[in-house]
């Protein structure tokens, strides 16, 4: 049976998601920031809390580790690497394990350079990926403690995953993404699509995530700095990709 995923919204922009396997009835976190929406969406949906999946140390992504391990039975997986930064883990995985949450597999991937030891999780079977704060929909999470090479490499690296995945990122930015994406690409059509899209979602009150792997490969500039059209866009025809990441990733930063 698939997973059922409750999508909600934790402070002011970040999404909580909530994996259920009906059958087991094991329910799954995927980070753990605010506990006041988590809670929430618990009772909403009365699923008992089993597990949770963190991304990367930040606050605003590990913040109720403590104190839903105080109110539930919950297993804390988290990036080795990521080490203490990231209290209370019960397991320590790294990129290239396979995890099992109530009989199904993700894979843990390497998403650095928002944060050193940054993974996202991956579910082959029913094309599920949860990026946390490496990618956005159109665009990626800013470069705090990894080089460019890094994050590049790591981004890229899913482009070899199949179009029709679903991507779970962990922040509603898709807006922003859109306006900074068609400054570097402001002929595309497809984009210029998926930006009234986007404003069409978001004034229907509704979620711009899931977005589609395919599509991020298509329209995302930070999966593209090594697209000629996004090189020559730049004025760096002749710069390495990792060149053109950091100088997308600088202009994001300062847009
Ligand atoms: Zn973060």
């Amino acid at each position: 049976m698939s997973i059922k995923i409750e999508i909600f919204l934790a402070y002011k922009d970040n999404f909580g998601y909530l994996l259920h396997d009906e059958e087991s009835g094991a329910s799954a976190l995927i980070d753990a920031g605010d506990e006041k929406a988590i809670l929430a969406a618990l009772k909403r949906t009365g699923w008992e809390l089993t597990d949770i999946f963190i991304t990367h140390h930040h606050l605003d992504h590990t913040d109720a580790i403590a104190s839903l391990k105080k109110k539930f039975n919950v297993k804390v997986t988290s990036s080795l690497a990521e080490g203490d930064k990231i209290p209370l883990s019960d397991r320590k995985v790294s990129a290239g394990e396979k995890i099992n949450f109530a009989g199904h597999e993700f894979y843990v991937i390497n998403l650095r350079g928002h944060t050193n030891g940054h993974i996202g999780y991956y579910n082959e079977k029913e094309g599920l990926l949860f990026t946390g704060d490496a990618l956005f929909s159109l665009g990626c999470g800013r470069m705090f403690e990894g080089t460019a090479e890094i994050m590049w490499r790591d981004l890229a690296a899913l482009r070899e995953l199949p179009d029709n995945i679903l991507v779970y990122c962990g922040h509603e930015y898709s807006l922003a993404n859109a306006q900074f994406a068609l400054s570097v690409d402001p002929h595309n059509e497809k984009l210029k699509k998926r930006e009234q899209q986007i404003r069409n979602q978001l004034a229907a009150g509704k979620f711009t995530i899931p977005t589609n792997l395919g599509e991020e490969k298509a329209l995302n500039p930070f999966l593209r700095a090594d697209d000629p059209i996004i090189k020559a866009n730049m004025g760096m025809e002749n710069a390495s990709p990792t060149k053109v990441f950091a100088a997308l990733r600088k202009a994001k930063d300062n847009f």
